[in-house]
């Protein structure tokens, strides 16, 4: 809960206030007086009476009681300030400029933990400290410029990177982005990332809130929580987009299994944004770019009509939007001949439809009306109009306002004329319109957005498993691998289907082991991690001489404890794992197996549990899924057979978190079966690490 001082305060009072503007003491205190904040304001400063024509104290134990407290003061002095506001002035909201804390030494990780417990134990909050502050409607509590158009209506923006948020908000001004709200986190010492969404949640208001939400973050310190209260807001109507910067996956080098080496902490990240419904954007302007889509109104279908005045950046759409899966459609419609007629003489209405560089506003009012009533198979327009610099555009640019506010279809601006139409596009977003000024990384936006899967229809595991006899295993396991007939019981219990299977200490063991399995076999060495790596596996045994001496020469392979003997079966090889990602639970991961993990890293992973949908919806993404539909030569699998076994693991993952990382590598599916003809289980009991 973020106290109500902090957001909407009654009274601010700054404390290092200057007349320097060019100090953030100054530069605070001028935005929050120059932006309509209609309560009172209060300076302290030791050396003056009135500071920007605000009242001066000379310090915090002078001042009136106050609601919110900005302090641009060296750290070593912010305790005791913070300790005299929140115990004698009632204030609850604290917003720390101030750097030199956490992020610099460990006595300012100390500071900053004294002046946590203080805010929490006056229960307020705290924004910062090392951070630009906080902007909203209420007040412009940030020591930078430029300070974006605020309404309600604009992109809710958390940054953890004060600078960043600075040069994000550069970037998307210009083109028309406005803000609602924008929190700089800065260490999050108080109030992170996460509270202030869970914040956004909770205060939702589906009349009054803003419906786009932009975040830019280098740490998830709460995944869980970033989870519940984005999927919560997605599921309210909102659009997240979000860069998370810092993917270096240092710790998936020293794993030792193929899920480990698989799955860096960012495939965790990638897989909690898709499950929370977030659209992960790479850098700053495809995170303007995808806030600007997400503030026009979304796509109904994926039919898409292209309207230029010229050919170039209207071919570069095109293939855009294709690649993106969204079609740009052939207009073949009886109505598109009466269009033509209007347009110029080597005009175009096929789509895209082109009405030449001498194209007029009336024109493209026709355009824009025939793609609304008349073309059934157009959904959504992209109007590209920019300007050689020979005659003003403002006409041109006044229809397209007029249509966008009346057209039922969405339609999207396209203004690459940055310097030869500056005024007619400064004119254009002054109405309240956002301009894309370029279609390529539009298209690619506007694609991705349209991919993002409605709010999660229940899709949670029908299934049950042995509960029970899984804990019994953990819980008597040591930390380390699992011996092959604890993998049984736990595959078993999971009731995931695998091989038969024996252990032979002695060669007389083997041969009857063999006997009753059925002949062919395949042998294997217990002991050694990657057993085909050190010649440890036999396939395709046929007779008992056969395993007699392959038997011999398994032993021989140092650190082998015995043999292990399956039947040889048949089918394509699979793989599916399950990893531990601190803080975030569970990753299940799946893909074929033999070169298309070893070279190819062909996996698509998602975060437990979930239901056969999310598990069919991972098995579709694989590059390969082909082989798994069959193809020439291939016939197939029973892909359900497949999707059982992820969700049994993602309920496996639930049942026993202290599986560190599980590796079914491979399994042989066929139309008939899925089953795992080798495992490994890694245990790491909690606190051991
Ligand atoms: P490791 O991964 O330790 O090298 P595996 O048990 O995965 O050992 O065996 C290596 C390969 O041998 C498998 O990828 C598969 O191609 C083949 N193989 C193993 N067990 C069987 C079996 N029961 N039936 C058919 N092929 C098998
Ligand atoms: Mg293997």
């Amino acid at each position: 809960m973020i106290a109500r001082e902090l957001i909407e305060p009654e009274s601010i009072a700054v404390i290092g206030a200057s007349e320097n503007t060019g100090k953030p003491g100054g530069k605070v205190l001028a935005n929050i007086l120059a932006h309509n904040f209609s309560g009172r304001v209060y300076a302290v400063n030791p050396k003056a009476k009135k500071v920007q024509g605000v009242p001066s104290y000379p310090e915090v134990e002078k001042l009136p009681n106050v609601e919110c407290a900005i302090l641009a003061i060296p750290a070593k002095l912010c305790a005791d300030a913070v300790r005299v506001l929140a115990e004698e002035k009632g204030t609850k909201g604290f917003i720390i400029l101030s750097a030199g804390f956490s992020e610099e030494s460990t006595e300012g990780a100390e500071l900053e933990e004294e002046i946590v417990q203080t805010v929490e134990k006056a229960g307020g909050s705290l924004i910062g400290p090392n951070c630009i502050g906080v902007l909203s409607p209420a007040y412009s509590g940030v020591f930078t410029s430029p300070i974006p158009k605020l309404d309600p209506r604009g992109c809710d923006f958390i940054s953890g990177s004060g600078a960043t948020a600075v040069f994000i908000m550069e970037a998307g001004i210009p083109q028309g982005l406005t803000f609602s709200r924008v929190f700089s986190v800065g260490n999050s010492a108080h109030i992170g990332v996460e509270e202030v969404l869970e914040h956004l949640d909770e205060t939702f208001d589906p009349k009054k809130s803003s419906k786009v939400i932009l975040l830019y973050i280098e740490n998830i310190s709460n995944p869980k929580k970033l989870l519940t209260h984005a999927r919560s807001l997605v599921g309210k109507g909102c659009r997240i987009a979000a860069v998370k910067a810092g993917s270096s996956d240092a710790g998936s080098r020293a794993a030792s299994s193929h899920t480990g080496a698989l799955a860096s902490s960012d495939t965790a990240v990638d897989a909690l944004f898709k499950k929370a419904g977030i659209v992960r954007c790479r850098g700053r302007n495809d995170l303007i770019t995808m806030a600007s889509v997400f503030q026009h109104p979304p796509l109904s279908g994926k039919n898409i009509a292209v309207i230029t005045h010229a050919g170039g950046p209207a071919v570069m759409l095109t293939d855009a939007l294709s690649k993106g899966g969204l079609e740009v459609p052939p207009i073949e419609n009886p109505k598109a001949k009466k269009l033509l007629q209007k347009l110029h003489p080597g005009s175009s209405v096929a789509n895209p439809i082109d009405f030449l560089a001498t194209g007029t506003a009336e024109q493209l009012e026709q355009i824009i009306e025939s793609c609304e009533k008349d073309f059934d198979e157009i959904d959504a327009m992209v109007v590209i109009f920019g300007s050689p610099g020979l005659s003003e555009v403002y006409n041109v640019y006044e229809v397209l306002d007029k249509k966008m506010k009346s057209s039922k279809k969405p339609i999207y601006p396209v203004l690459p004329s940055i310097i030869n139409a500056k005024g007619e596009i400064e004119s254009f977003i002054s109405k309240g319109r956002i301009n894309f000024p370029d279609e390529v990384l539009f298209a690619d936006a506007l694609a991705r957005a349209a991919a993002v899967p409605s709010p999660e229809k229940k899709d949670e595991p029908q299934i049950e498993i042995d509960r029970a006899a899984i804990r019994g295993v953990v819980e008597n396991a040591g930390n380390g691998y699992l011996e092959p007939k604890d993998i049984q019981s736990i595959l078993d219990a999971a009731g995931i289907n695998r091989a038969g299977e024996r252990v032979a200490h002695t060669v007389e063991e083997a041969a009857e082991a063999a006997e009753i399995l059925g002949y062919p076999v395949v042998m294997k060495v217990i002991g050694p991690v990657h057993k085909s790596d050190v010649g440890g596996v036999a396939v395709d045994i046929k007779n008992e001489k056969s395993v007699r001496s392959e038997f011999e020469q398994l032993l021989q392979i140092p650190e082998t404890t015995g043999v292990l003997l399956q039947p040889m079966l048949s089918g394509l090889e699979l793989f599916a794992g399950m990893k531990a990602e601190k803080g975030f639970g569970h990753l299940v991961l799946c893909g074929l197996g033999g070169v298309f993990v070893e070279v190819l890293k062909d996996v698509s992973s998602a975060l437990a549990p979930f239901g056969p949908k999310e598990a069919l919806s991972l098995i579709h993404s694989l590059r390969g899924y082909k082989m798994i539909e069959g193809t020439r030569g291939g016939e197939g699998l029973d892909e359900t057979l497949f999707a059982d076994i992820l969700v049994r693991l993602s309920l496996l993952a639930e049942v026993a978190p202290e599986i560190a990382e599980l590796d079914l590598n491979p399994l042989l599916g066929s139309p008939q079966h899925v089953t795992a003809v080798d495992a490994r289980v890694r245990i790491e009991h909690a606190g051991s690490s």
